[in-house]
């Protein structure tokens, strides 16, 4: 089988890539043990010296790289460059603070000598999605390749050149060959190489279909797994929030990335008092968006990564419209060449509709009303995800309780979209998933976490 390079904006064939053979795959994973026998002796001051020059690689190859997302995927060309500099910020962020998230610590025993010490777990397989080719997989692989840990990716098939490219960068920033590799290959063969005994650890970034796949099979085979799943983020406004710029935030939060993002705003659950004001502000604002070329500086809104997201999307609305949804904004194919998908406005959204209860991975905009605080939680919680949410409101100690205490998610803002920080952790419950990627939480995912003594 051949991978295929598909420009989402024009539909047309970029080229196409020959899948790897089990051989090629087998002499990877021997390649990347015995690269890690070395790499996990090497000075942490190494590791730490290599991400640095990774992160100015990055930013000195930002342009080509950056032009390489857009058209594969067809994210609009200033938030390709946005996600190679996040790059190289989570890269330079582990270089700069891992050598005391990674230093033993003393644990006062009976013992002359008790501490923890940090080691790292050997080979490590990423499945990782199209979506955010290369953030998904750096913020992983940042922390995972300081540790001392080698990685295999296997990146979504539908970004074959976006997965070539990072590791073409990660060997010209000077790493030892074999400590991160590509493997194009597409998911019908990850099996044998996730329950290979070579591989110690996997990470998967997805839908939660093929997370739960991953799980089961990672189960079946005692490999330790993260796995960062879809979501449904709720986005609370509450009447006494500052509307405007409620709307604002969660509008540019529900069109980055054309909606692709697991934790984009998703359902917008507002007060009775200002329903009527907060939706006619998001239909506004959504309807201002550019929608266009990915390449155009001034677009805002480019296709989805393929036509079938695209079908899928739009059957979602379809029904939620069958089911009773009002249709405020856009909903309608746009009849040109390419995976394009208009920004989109669904009001009073109810339970029993796909649009309450399913992930939309598009430039959707979902609004539920709620009679008070204590059903708009009720609602912002009734659901199988929980990655992350966010609440708006000019009481912020009523926010930041409610962010603390009553959201069920991962990642809990107040006034303000939920982003990933290489600061700060990172991760879901319930079907979005389990585990930490970022912080030092993310770090220590992909460690033996070891107890030494001496007595
Ligand atoms: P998938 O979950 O199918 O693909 C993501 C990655 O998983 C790809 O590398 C894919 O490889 C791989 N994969 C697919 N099936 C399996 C499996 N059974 N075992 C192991 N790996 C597998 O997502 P899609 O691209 O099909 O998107 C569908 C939906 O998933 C979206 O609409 C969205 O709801 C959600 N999604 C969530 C993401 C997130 O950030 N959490 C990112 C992407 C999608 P291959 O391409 O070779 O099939």
């Amino acid at each position: 089988m051949r991978l295929k390079s598909i420009n989402p904006a024009t539909g047309e064939l970029i080229r196409e890539y020959d899948e790897l053979q089990w051989d090629d795959v087998d002499s990877a994973l021997d390649l990347s043990l015995e690269a890690y026998r070395q790499w996990k002796r090497s000075a942490f001051t190494r590791r730490a010296e290599l991400l640095l020059a990774l992160s100015d690689k990055l930013l000195e190859k930002k342009e080509g790289l950056a032009f390489t997302i857009s058209l594969e995927m067809g994210k609009p060309i200033k938030e390709s460059r946005s996600e190679i500099e996040k790059c190289a910020w989570v890269c330079r962020y582990y270089a700069e603070n891992a050598a005391s998230f990674l230093a033993p610590q003393v644990v006062p025993t009976e013992a002359s000598q008790s501490y923890v010490a940090f080691n790292p777990l050997g080979p490590v397989l990423a499945i990782m999605p199209w979506n955010f080719p290369f953030w998904q997989v750096f913020r992983f692989a940042a922390p995972a390749l300081l540790a001392g840990n080698t990685v295999l990716l296997k990146h979504a098939s539908n970004v074959p050149a976006c997965a070539l490219a990072i590791e073409q960068v990660i060997n010209e920033a000077g790493f030892p060959v074999h400590v991160f590799q590509t493997l194009l290959i597409s998911s019908r063969k990850i099996d044998n190489v996730i329950s290979d005994r070579r591989i110690q650890a996997v990470t998967f970034t997805g839908s939660t279909p093929a997370g739960r796949s991953v799980g089961e099979i990672a189960g079946k085979y005692l490999k330790k797994s993260v796995l960062e799943l879809g979501g449904s983020d709720p986005y609370i406004i509450l009447a006494d929030a500052h509307i405007e710029a409620a709307a604002e935030i969660c509008v540019k939060a529900r069109l980055m990335n054309a909606g692709q993002s697991c934790i984009s705003a998703k359902r917008f659950i507002v007060e009775a008092p200002v329903y009527e004001v907060f939706s006619k502000l998001v239909v506004q604002k959504m309807s201002a968006a550019v929608m266009g070329d990915p390449m155009d500086e001034k677009t805002d809104l480019g296709p989805l990564a393929r036509n079938n997201l695209r079908l899928d999307l739009e059957a979602q609305v379809n029904n939620s419209v069958a089911k009773g949804a009002d249709l405020l904004l856009g909903g309608v194919d746009p009849q040109i060449p390419g995976a394009f998908y208009p920004a989109t406005v669904l009001g009073n959204v109810t339970s029993g509709m796909p649009a309450y209860h399913e992930e939309l991975f598009g430039p959707v905009a979902t609004l539920i009303k709620a009679a008070d605080m204590k059903e708009a939680i009720s609602i912002a919680n009734d659901t199988t995800f929980g990655l992350g949410a966010a609440v708006f409101t000019s009481d912020i100690e009523k926010g930041r309780y409610m962010a603390e205490h009553e959201l069920e998610a991962g990642s809990c803002f107040v006034n303000d979209f939920v982003k990933s920080d290489p600061r700060l952790p990172f991760g879901g419950i319930k079907e979005s998933g389990y585990g930490r990627e970022l912080s030092v939480f993310g770090l220590r995912e992909f460690m033996n976490i070891k107890t030494v003594v001496v007595r």
